[in-house]
């Protein structure tokens, strides 16, 4: 298929080669190119701007950081595509940014499946995410075979909106879950104890999660590859919070989760790693140091 990729970052760029090297024909655009070129020795095209990208589309995929930013990248892009092209929307936006897309997209003749991704950088890297989907069952059958160059496995969850708010309760576990990895790894040491001990402790028992061990040294050590930067964290925090007061539901949870987030990201750590949530979460150091 004739495929428009716009957005080529951290997720993105993996996704534009898994599909390129499936068969498919990948025009891919990014705000800045020079990230966008490697992509040209796994057979990708890479285009100047958002709307020559979309020559002679059949789908068109954003992976771009929020609501706002595929808005305004669509409004470039949208008029330059055929009509009744397949929309794959694979960012995380929430509910009021999908609202808005949706209107955007029946304005320009698009056909929108909201599909965003579960996984980050190792798996998208590996072509073993997994694709939430949720629109029209024609336009699903259809980015099927695109779906499953990029994921291991397609949940399919209904009319478009589902598939956002289903991303949105698996990001409220992974903040969470992160955040209590976090504040145990802080408090074990705020009480002057090697939290890697916590992090044996729970090896293999009931309580284990791979994600502490995924996590927990680079916690530790303050030092974490970015897979999925904080910022981006703090934003879904943001969009958890929207959706449950849209809906009447109370997390109380959530709230303080988030509020670490923006403690971490005014620190300093908005670009790096969400797990450098573990800095808002560390005792002050005494005044004086040592
Ligand atoms: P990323 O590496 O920060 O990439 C963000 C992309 O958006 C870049 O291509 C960036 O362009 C572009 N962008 C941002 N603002 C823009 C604007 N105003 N106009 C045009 N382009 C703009 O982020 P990512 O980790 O790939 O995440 C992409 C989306 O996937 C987000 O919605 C994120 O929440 C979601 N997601 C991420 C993960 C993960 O683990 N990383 C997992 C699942 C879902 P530049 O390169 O020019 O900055």
């Amino acid at each position: 298929m004739r495929i428009t990729f716009l957005g080529t970052g951290i997720m993105g760029a993996p996704m534009a080669r898994h599909l390129a090297e499936a068969g498919h024909d990948v025009t891919a655009w990014n705000r800045t190119t020079d990230k966008a070129r490697p992509l040209a020795e796994h057979g990708v095209s890479v285009a100047e701007d958002p709307a020559a990208a979309m020559t002679g589309a059949e789908v068109v995929v954003t992976m771009l950081t929020d609501g706002a930013a595929v808005e305004d990248v669509m409004r470039e892009a949208a008029p330059a595509a055929p009509d009744g092209t397949l929309w794959w929307q694979a960012s995380t936006v929430g509910i009021a940014g999908t609202e808005a897309l949706v209107a955007l997209a029946e304005e320009h003749g698009l056909r929108y499946v909201d599909a965003p991704v579960l996984g980050t950088k190792g798996p998208a890297e590996e072509g073993k995410l997994v694709v939430l989907a949720a629109g029209e069952d024609a336009a699903l059958d259809r980015l099927a075979p695109l779906f499953d160059a990029v994921g291991v496995k397609t949940i399919r969850l209904g009319a478009a909106g589902a598939a956002t708010r289903f991303k949105l309760v698996m990001n409220h576990w992974v903040l969470a879950v992160t955040d209590a990895i976090a504040e145990t790894i802080a408090f074990a040491e705020g009480v002057d104890l090697d939290p890697a001990a916590f992090l044996d402790a729970i090896g293999g028992g009931s309580l284990d999660i791979g994600y502490a061990h995924l996590k927990g040294p680079g916690m530790i050590a303050g030092e974490l590859p970015v897979a999925f930067p904080l910022k981006h964290a703090l934003k879904d925090a943001d969009l958890i919070l929207e959706a449950a007061d849209r809906h009447d539901v109370d997390l109380g949870l959530a709230r303080v989760v988030r509020d670490r987030f923006a403690r971490a990201a005014e620190a300093g750590h908005a670009d790096a790693d969400m797990g450098m949530v573990v800095a808002a979460t560390r005792p002050a150091a005494p005044a004086g140091g040592a």
